[in-house]
């Protein structure tokens, strides 16, 4: 048997840091044992789902040097590899289902799962689809399908014991099927949700070795029937342990950038990153903390992740990128990396067409650029405060700002506009003192050209990552003040 990996994300957003540590260890794995590793765009989420997104998924993976043999680039024997070309696949797999009696069609509308789900919390249920149209009679069935009710198709899942199962790095993992909800499989438009359109390729694709982050463990169970349900040989599970921000937490944006696009900006080396993620969970038998994805694919053993874990420290990865820098690069070959990087003609001429108003000599180009090629900006709270909105209402323009601005799925001078605009409609504040702190926090000055152009040039991660640095400067937002003021966000017009 050929072993054979994958990496599926779905283009819902940045590419994360996550998604390039998971195909490390996929890639790694599937070399140790002369296999083959191969890249699936799950996009069956056709709201979320973005072309861009999924660009920026793929070219982010080649900059840090990861390599597929089969994919949505490259092509393979078992495409197409998006899943969006497949649903015809899936709405096969899904009918057989009916037709073994493993799945049934479910006509509940969303009033009626609410309707559900109240009464559950009222009585102090577990809150879930109660299985009510497991049993609807044929005739049933056809005669609402007759009148055109819409409905969605879900598995059958036993109600007692355990799904017991093996992971590759966990050993045995028991589940009680009574945690298993009756999960949709296709959805109402014909789409095949996350579960049916996973397994379905996983096993078309003859995926031999599921590696993926543990926040699936839970998952695992329903993957599992369905392999049970279709009479198919069930791959080897291997859930790698989840990167963690310093604090022990889920790494989360909120403490630090997950965003590979953000590492790119700030001038992280790919192969510094690389070896970062390499060491999460994982290292060089001879604990050398330096290594290329060379050395690390020759010796690579997946028996040496640890499950303790990793911290994904920005400290620690700055320290690694300095060695990089200093000991793997010739003078000419850092000068050629600071050229690609951002010292270049495309950018100076994306920036020029604003900075040009604003020059007398050449050297006037220094001050006025340089928060484009700077990482984080040594702003004070003096300088936020003196923008001239108080203190309370300057972490709400800043928060509120933030979170529309990650919500825009087009990054683009005009969404950037529309987003701000809207934050200061709704919180009745006049654009030009609204925008003056976000002008601070994002190019360190009021002098600067307009703070959506700034935006623009700096790309969202970069924006969206001084923006959270300026939230830190004044102290931060802590828990039950976010709460409030997502409550508070949520009914700004
Ligand atoms: N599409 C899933 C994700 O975004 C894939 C999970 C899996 O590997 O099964 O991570």
């Amino acid at each position: 048997m050929t072993v054979r990996t994958r990496i599926a994300p779905s283009p819902t957003g940045d590419p994360h840091v996550g998604t390039a540590y998971v195909a490390l260890f996929n890639m790694a794995f599937a070399h140790s044992q002369g296999g083959e590793f191969l890249l699936r765009i799950e996009d069956t989420d056709q709201a979320r789902s973005t072309p861009e997104s999924e660009k920026a998924i793929l070219d982010a993976l080649h900059w840090l040097g990861l390599e597929w043999n089969e994919g949505p680039d490259n092509g393979g024997p078992k495409g197409p590899y998006r899943q969006s070309e497949r649903s015809e696949i899936y709405q096969k797999y899904a009918q057989q289902l009916l037709d073994s009696g493993h799945a049934f069609r479910c006509f509940c509308s969303p009033e009626v799962l609410d309707e559900m789900r109240s009464a559950q919390i009222a009585n102090k249920e577990p809150v879930g689809y109660d299985g009510r149209h497991m049993h609807l009679s044929d005739n049933e069935v056809a005669s609402r399908m007759a009148k055109g009710e819409s409905y969605v198709i879900r598995m059958k899942v036993p109600r007692e014991g355990t799904c017991n199962f093996n992971d590759m790095l966990r050993g045995e993992i028991s589940i009680d099927w009574a945690q298993i909800d009756y999960q949709v499989l296709l959805k109402a438009d014909g789409m095949p949700t996350y579960h049916l359109a996973n397994v379905v390729d996983d096993h078309l694709m003859e995926i031999s070795h599921v590696i993926r982050g543990e926040e699936w463990i839970n998952s695992a169970p329903k993957h599992i029937l369905l392999y049970q349900y279709f009479g198919w040989e069930m791959p080897v599970f291997c859930h790698l342990p989840l990167l963690r921000n310093v604090d022990k937490s889920k790494l989360s944006k909120r403490k630090n950038p997950t965003s590979i696009l953000f590492y790119q900006r700030m001038g992280y080396l790919p192969e510094a990153l690389l070896n970062y993620l390499g060491r999460m969970g994982w290292s060089m038998p001879d604990e050398r903390e330096k290594f290329s994805l060379a050395e690390m694919l020759e010796v690579f053993d997946i028996e040496r992740v640890s499950l303790g874990g990793p911290v994904f420290d920005v400290e620690k990865l700055s320290w690694l990128n300095g060695m990089w820098i200093r000991e793997a690069l010739t003078d000419e070959q850092l000068a050629d990396r600071l050229q690609e990087w951002a010292l270049n003609r495309d950018a100076l001429m994306a920036f020029l067409p604003f900075a040009k108003q604003r020059m007398e000599t050449l050297s006037d180009i220094a001050p006025l650029g340089n928060y484009l090629v700077s990482g984080m900006l040594p702003i004070t709270a003096e300088q936020l405060k003196s923008a001239g909105i108080d203190e309370e209402p300057l972490l709400e323009v800043l928060q509120y700002s933030l979170w529309r601005l990650e919500a825009i799925q087009h990054w683009q001078r005009d969404t950037i506009f529309e987003a701000l605009k809207s934050v200061s409609e709704g919180m009745n504040i006049k654009l030009k003192p609204f925008l003056a702190p976000l002008f601070i926090a994002i190019a360190g000055s009021s002098a600067s050209i307009s703070v959506m152009d700034s935006m623009n040039l700096l790309g969202a991660d970069m924006s969206r990552a001084r923006l959270r640095h300026a939230i830190d400067v004044l102290g931060g937002v802590g828990k039950k003040k976010l709460k409030k003021m997502e409550k508070a966000y949520q009914q700004l017009s």
